[in-house]
């Protein structure tokens, strides 16, 4: 069966071009999908707008939209072993961690459905018994659906579902490098009643079937989760026609560790913050920002920590973590980590591919602690994207603060200490989107995502999520209309 959904129909590529998907884990063939370019766009781009004008799906009840979703949830969830397969196949990590995800994605379809219904609006008191004055939500109209490689369908849920729950139609670009889930969702879609021409999902390279939902005047939205460059080349090609944008970018996310943290505790989190996914994280702590008189003792039990993390494919269930996405993304994680180098950073692991046979086809690369790294230098600055920790000190709170802070990025970061009114003195004081203090990863589906800075631009989740999705209206009503209230002259 093709696989383009365009107007309710499975579609092969105009063009007919294919693209062969590959497991980053042993380079095996998963599959080979269609792959589309600026033809197949546009003519998705016309579905939805036919659709969304036709006035049909954005008129539907905001309770039976929630309705829809809910069945969405469900229907993922019957079929989660499929999904979590499809996702740890397309991207190489561990099956546990797909269906983790899986269930953060019912629960994220669940949240819209129930929010759907309860995002009405609300009345204004006008001060007059004769103005009814009320704000109303309504759809924003075609929306550009833009997503990355390593939360593929998570990062694809974060905006189908609220796009559907607030009656929007939309145009679904998911990275080339993973189509399957994206392709499951439009299925479950469709099973759940959904009009044709709301969903419509192309598949293709960023430069070609991507382009078009940022620059094409039909499209009213795009929201975009990826790199910082490919987001602001959007944001400038969306301002021509004035589009909504909405950008989740990337993170250099600090995770500062003070002397009084729980030694175990701040370990654990340590290495989960850079190394969970191989570092594929958006919010990846892989700055470390640890107090000085902490760092020869906690950087040697992270060393000894790390050097024992298991890697393997998806399938392999002493494997914790597993492979980069591509080959290309592995050279540029090498490049990182020699840069680092070069700039002075100490090398205490890692650095390498590992030498183990059975992991030779895979884009394997090891967990790797970079010491000493200098503020400013390329290596605290930059997103490695990869299971690379950077290791800076800081002597007191001010001093931590202003160092986590020294980043043109604000997503995420973290806040280590068994003093918790000097952790909350100090989470006020990032200016980061999330922070976790003596934790780090775990988000919620009615908390809002979003970063400071040039980690992007509105919010996904919670009710903010919606309102990047809808258009707020003042309806100001006069109901005794009649002439005469401005000039006088006129009819009496
Ligand atoms: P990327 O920017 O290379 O690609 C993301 C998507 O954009 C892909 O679908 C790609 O095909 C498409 N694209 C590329 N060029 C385009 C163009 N000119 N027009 C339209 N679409 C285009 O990012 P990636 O490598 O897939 O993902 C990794 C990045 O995503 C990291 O920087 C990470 O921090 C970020 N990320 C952020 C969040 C968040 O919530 N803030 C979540 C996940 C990932």
């Amino acid at each position: 069966m093709p696989e383009l959904h365009i107007d309710g129909s499975w579609r092969a590529a105009i063009g007919g071009a294919t693209r062969e998907i590959r497991c980053p884990a042993d380079g095996s063939l998963v599959a080979t999908v269609d792959e589309g370019d600026e033809r197949d766009t546009e003519a998705a781009i016309a579905a939805a707008r036919r659709t969304f004008d036709a006035g049909e799906w954005p008129a539907t009840p905001a309770a039976e939209r929630g309705a829809l979703l809910l069945r969405v949830a469900d229907g993922i969830e019957r079929d989660t072993e499929e999904y979590a397969r499809a996702e740890s196949l397309d991207t190489g990590k561990r099956i546990v961690e797909s269906r983790y995800d899986m269930a953060d994605i019912v629960a994220c379809f669940r949240y819209f459905g129930t929010l759907a219904a309860h995002d009405a609006g609300r009345v204004v008191d006008a001060g007059s018994a004769d103005v009814a004055s009320r704000i109303v939500h309504e759809p924003v109209g075609v929306c550009g659906l833009i997503t990355p490689w390593n939360y593929p369908l998570l990062q694809v849920a974060w905006k189908v579902a609220p796009a559907i729950a607030a009656g929007n139609t939309f145009v679904l670009k998911p990275s080339e490098l993973t189509p399957h889930t994206a392709i499951l969702l439009l299925r479950t879609l469709i099973e759940a009643g959904l009009p044709a021409g709301v969903a419509n999902l192309v598949l293709g390279s960023g430069a070609k079937a991507g382009a078009p939902l940022s620059s094409h005047p039909d499209v009213d939205l795009v929201s975009f989760t990826g790199g910082l460059h490919t987001g602001r080349a959007i944001a400038a090609s969306a301002a021509v026609t004035v589009k909504k944008v909405a950008l989740e970018l990337g993170g250099k996310n600090p995770n500062i560790v003070f002397a009084d943290a729980d030694f175990d505790t701040a370990i654990d989190f340590a290495l989960t913050a850079v190394f969970l996914h191989s570092g594929q994280v958006c919010s990846a702590g892989a700055r470390l920002i640890v107090q000085e008189s902490l760092h020869d003792r906690f950087v040697e039990e992270l060393v000894r920590r790390a050097e024992q993390i298991r890697l393997g494919g998806p399938f392999d269930e002493q494997a914790e973590t597993g492979p980069l996405i591509s080959a290309a993304h592995r050279e540029k994680v090498e490049n990182y980590v020699a840069a680092a180098i070069v700039e002075g950073a100490k090398l205490r692991t890692g650095g390498a591919r590992p030498e183990s046979p059975a992991l030779a086809d895979g884009f394997y690369y090891l967990p790797t602690i970079l010491d000493g790294v200098a503020q400013g230098s390329h290596a605290v600055t930059e997103e490695s994207f990869g299971p690379v920790l950077t290791v800076e000190t800081f002597t007191d709170e001010d001093d931590a603060v202003r160092i986590a802070n020294d980043t043109i990025y604000g997503l995420a970061g973290g806040v280590f200490s068994t003093d918790t009114d000097k952790a909350q003195r100090v989470a006020a004081r990032l200016r980061h989107g999330t922070i976790w203090i003596n934790d780090f990863h775990p988000y919620l589906p009615q908390a809002e995502w979003g970063g400071y800075k040039q980690s992007g631009i509105g919010r996904e989740l919670g009710p903010g999520g919606l309102g990047e999705y809808v258009e707020t209206k003042h309806v100001y009503h006069n109901l005794r209309p009649g002439p005469g209230h401005w000039f006088s002259g006129g009819p009496a």
